[in-house]
This record gives structure tokens, C-alpha cells and sequence, in this order.
């Protein structure tokens, strides 16, 4: 047993953004953020990362085995 335990009004965590120490409480409106610009920057962050996902084209793969390709001569593939 750890007697020198911070009480859980005062826990405090790391900031998600910039791995600060900041206090998880109703004092600190932006927790788990340590401040409202890490909260920003990260919430920024994660909306462009996703937009960016989404915007991004499928790389087609097969496309390329689909091209004319020698070692499939005619017959091997049902047209
Ligand atoms: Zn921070």
C-alpha cells in the first residue's frame, strides 16, 4: 500500500498532444490537455489526418496483375 497516493481531486495526466504533466480535474477545462492550444492542435490534427484518409485514393493493386501480362497466355484466363 502506497501511502503517499495523490488524492484523486488532484490526478494528474499526461497531455495527449505534447506529454506534459496537466491536472485531470474540473479546474482544468481542457483535460486531458494541458492547455486550450494542445487541445486545438490535437483536435486539428486528428480532423485533417482523418479528411486526409478519407480524401485519399484506393491504390489499385490489382490493376497492375490485370495488365497485359506475358506469362498469361490465351486459354489460361476464361474470357
Ligand atoms: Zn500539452
Amino acid at each position: 500500500m502506497d501511502s503517499t497516493q495523490a488524492p484523486a481531486s488532484s490526478r494528474r495526466v499526461r497531455c495527449p498532444h505534447c506529454g506534459a504533466f496537466t491536472v485531470y480535474s474540473t479546474s482544468n477545462p481542457w483535460r486531458p490537455f494541458c492547455s486550450e492550444r494542445c487541445k486545438s492542435i490535437d483536435f486539428g490534427a486528428w480532423a485533417s489526418e482523418s479528411y486526409r484518409v478519407q480524401a485519399k485514393p484506393e491504390p489499385t493493386d490489382f490493376d497492375d496483375i490485370d495488365t497485359t501480362d506475358p506469362s498469361a497466355g490465351p486459354g489460361s484466363k476464361p474470357h
